[in-house]
């Protein structure tokens, strides 16, 4: 009878504890308050309360120098929306400390702290130099001082060129004008902590109008099967001549353009180059850079693709030189641009030489300006020999012509790149 009632009263004891447990020690939570580590200009924070159901009320608050600034006092919600703004708050930069203390039963409080730092200055940014004017499908470069540490990126649409340090604050970016671009270039710098300093470029966008063609396939098939023959392998027997055609023209262009966005987002951060770039000797231009092409089979378009370099045609077989100093980063064969060979100028910009016979380089050889790397042949999809002469800005495909004359690269480029004009 004893042995059953200490165990009665053990139970009791249970669940006398557990009801304890949980109404005194089971503690209310706050989560994300890691937001408030840092604090710029302007943030909204939404603090998540869980197990609050016995809490009375909660107080935000930001503590600095011994003063309090309080963002909230009252009873618990699950979603706490604050906005924080540091300076009109009468806050300083520097270090504060954010407190959130919950109550229940009156008297139990719960404290959370977190260590806050608050800077609301955005980095100050001041153009040195922007190209007066850029077109859509060309280059630009920009140098820049920043007065803090930043991340920095020149926004040209959705695509990001990265800025290299080159002195004490300052910075430099080459970046591309995609040919169907329109809108305003924009400069971002963000500081450590978040405050960001948006400046629009002040470069003119001139627009520039490209080529089209149209160009009928029928009667070609005899010539371009054996093209597609070539880069499908086995497969271009299954297709027909206008699936084996979209097949190369659209998926293996894709796939190969991918490739070159990708090797070309790998730059060095050294200048290699000096001068303007060599155009093929004693060829003439086949086709142009920017090209749109259309595909006609018995007049119905089947295809379409855009035309991302220079072909430039001379004899036979004909030497092709490097256009200027660089690394090579890319020597074999590259689907459409046949055997391929890419060469890194530093700072993300690279020239692409396609259709060619042999290398006369490897991948990783440092090559001069003017060096033979190659012979001019029609490997890929290329119907007569020619070579077909890319320039890329971070992967993104640019108009060569800029970068063949010497005072388009004096008054846009080097202004940028090298100030003092020693080159
Ligand atoms: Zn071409």
């Amino acid at each position: 009878m004893r042995k059953k009632l200490l165990g009665f009263l053990g139970t009791l004891g249970l669940i006398a504890g557990g009801g304890f447990y949980l109404f005194v020690l089971s503690k209310p939570r706050v989560d994300n308050l890691e937001a408030f580590r840092n604090l710029t200009k302007k943030k909204e924070i939404t603090l998540r309360l869980e197990n609050f159901e016995k809490t009375e009320r909660v107080v935000v608050k930001i503590l600095q120098n011994g003063k309090g600034v309080l963002l909230y006092d009252g009873p618990p919600v699950r979603e706490l929306k604050l906005e924080i703004r540091p300076k009109k708050m009468g806050l300083k930069e520097g270090e504060a400390q954010t407190v959130v203390e919950l109550t229940r039963f009156f008297f139990i409080k719960d404290t959370y702290t977190v260590k806050s730092y608050i800077d609301y200055t955005p980095p100050r940014v001041d153009i040195l130099f922007a190209p007066y004017a850029v077109i859509n499908g060309g280059s630009g470069a920009v140098r820049i001082t920043v007065s803090e540490k930043a991340d920095l990126s020149l926004k040209v649409g959705n695509i990001h060129f990265p800025f290299y340090k080159v002195g004490n604050n300052v910075y430099v970016s080459l970046f591309a004008v995609p040919i169907n671009f329109r809108g305003s270039i924009v400069l971002e710098a963000k500081d450590r902590i978040g405050n960001v300093t948006r400046i629009e470029l002040p470069s003119v966008l001139k627009t520039r109008r490209y080529p089209r063609y149209r160009i009928e396939l029928k009667g070609k098939e005899k010539k371009v099967r054996i093209k597609l023959a070539n880069l499908l392998g086995e497969e271009a027997n299954e297709l027909s001549f206008i699936d084996a055609f979209k097949k190369v023209n659209e998926e293996i262009r894709r796939e190969n353009e991918e490739f070159i966005a990708e090797v070309g987002k790998k730059s060095e951060e050294k200048l290699y180059w000096k001068g303007k770039f060599l155009q093929l000797r004693n060829s003439k231009v086949v086709s142009v850079f920017g090209e749109k092409r259309i595909y006609t089979y018995e007049g119905e378009k089947i295809s379409e693709s855009y035309h991302w370099g220079y072909d430039l045609a001379s004899v036979r077989n004909a030497p092709v030189q490097a256009a200027n100093s660089g690394k090579v980063v890319y020597a074999g064969f590259l689907g459409i641009y046949g055997n391929t060979v890419i060469i890194d100028h530093g700072y993300g910009l690279m020239s692409l030489y396609g259709h060619l016979a042999e290398f006369k380089v490897k991948k990783g050889d440092v090559v001069k300006k003017g060096q033979i790397i190659g012979y001019t042949d029609t490997t890929g999809l290329a119907f007569g020999d020619h070579l077909h002469y890319g320039m890329i800005v971070h992967g993104v495909p640019v108009n060569p012509i800029e970068w063949w004359d010497k005072w388009w690269i004096k008054h846009n480029i080097l202004p940028a790149l090298q100030p003092s004009g020693t080159r």
